[in-house]
């Protein structure tokens, strides 16, 4: 048998209790930072499978263990790190399965569960064949993907990717939007930076017919939003990608008073670190310059969010090399960037990273709800193929590197 078909034949063997535990995670969702008894389940999982070194509370509710490859071959130095995520969304299910979340307001809205489970499953495959391969296996359950600062940064800060070093990391992530059974790959810059800003405008309030006696900060603010508009348009090379969207104005309330101030807020995302200081920097520009012009006071706020997920060209190849092994080639997709934010992001700044999609939905059984929706699910036979492809992956890497 060739690795690839004994691998999926393993996978195959694991799968119905890969399903139970993610319809176990689905029922017992937790919210970012909170993810308490979701690590005590993995943790717990990790003890009974035999992975060495577990180690909880790593960066908050973060898991770690270790899987020790006892084959000969030239990977024996080598240490491969899989994340999966397991925190859940404020949101009240509207789904009516059996495995509904039970927890009022709370969902697993964007497939952790999947992930956490998948990486629970690839765990068991590993570990039985782990005479057959030289290296190490770090597994990375990670809490607090969906809310900002994230929970990458905190476990990375606590040493997840030291002691042994980790030489690279991939990770995976389910997709409603991609048929089960297909795999999604991309090299280069996947997910966008996320950033926030807040422009607060204080002006001067007065009388609506004696504009004159005051500072307008609802003129200083529409002037501040069409600014705001060429930031990209020319500031920005064109070869590059970048949003800027104001999505709140907040200011005034009555027919005839100019009020005192006003407040605009927004989110900018790019591809590209360059950019994104780029574009940070003339925001404040602009806002300061038009306010002081405008005889108003104006002071922004920037919060930077994640950082772009940027996919290793080297380990690109070898992740789809698997991914075809794992689904054949027809069903491995070449993906565009997704201007949405994913903080696997701070692993790709560390080290060289892969994060790839897994096809989970199935239009002829209705399974198309977008991603953080009441009624969002998967088709579950999507998983085989998302944890064959990083199987595969991680075998190659510990055989070759890359
Ligand atoms: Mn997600």
């Amino acid at each position: 048998m060739t690795t690839t078909t004994s691998v999926r034949h393993d996978i195959d063997e694991i799968m119905p209790g890969v399903i139970a535990d993610r319809r176990y995670l689905h029922a017992h969702p937790e919210l970012s930072f909170h993810e308490t008894e979701t690590a005590r389940f993995v943790a717990e999982r990790l003890t009974s499978l035999g992975v060495e070194d577990i180690r909880t509370d790593v960066g908050g509710n973060g898991v770690t263990g270790l899987i020790r490859g006892m084959g000969a071959g030239p990977g024996g130095s080598r240490v491969v790190a899989v994340r999966a995520d397991m925190d859940a969304l404020p949101i009240q299910e509207a789904n009516g399965q059996d495995y509904d979340s039970t927890v009022p307001g709370v969902m697993h809205a964007c497939g952790h569960d999947a992930h956490t489970s998948m990486l629970l499953g690839l765990a068991r495959v590993l570990l039985d064949r782990r005479s057959s391969f030289a290296g190490t296996v770090k597994l990375l359950f990670q809490p607090a993907e969906e809310l900002p600062p994230g929970g990458a940064i905190g476990m990375i800060r606590d040493g997840a990717l030291d002691d042994p070093n980790v030489d690279a990391v991939m990770g995976l992530h389910v997709a409603s939007d991609i048929p089960a059974g297909k795999i999604g790959v991309r090299p280069g810059p996947a997910s966008a930076s996320g950033d926030m800003f807040t422009i607060r405008i204080r002006g001067k309030g007065g009388h609506a017919a004696r504009p004159q006696s005051a500072v307008d900060p609802v003129v200083v603010g529409a002037q501040i939003v069409t600014a705001l508009q060429s930031l990209v348009s020319r500031n920005t090379d064109p070869i590059e990608s970048g949003v800027v969207s104001v999505t709140a104005f907040l200011a005034g309330e009555a027919f005839n008073v100019i009020p005192d101030t006003a407040e605009l807020r927004g989110t900018i995302r790019t591809l590209n670190g360059d950019v994104r200081d780029l574009l940070e920097r003339r925001l404040v520009e602009t806002a300061s310059g038009i306010g002081e012009t405008m005889r108003a006071e104006v002071e922004v706020d920037y919060v930077r969010g994640y950082p772009s997920v940027v996919n290793d060209t080297a380990m690109y190849h070898l992740v789809r090399e698997a991914a075809i092994d794992a689904v054949g080639e027809e069903r491995v997709m070449e993906l565009p960037a997704s201007m949405g934010g994913e903080d696997f992001a701070c692993f790709s700044l560390e080290r060289p990273s892969f994060f790839f999609m897994v096809g989970v939905g199935n239009e002829d059984r209705g399974i198309t709800w977008p991603h953080h929706h009441p009624r969002f699910d998967i088709d579950e036979k999507g998983m085989a193929p998302g944890i064959a492809t990083m199987s595969l992956a991680v075998l190659k890497y510990l055989e070759r590197g890359v």
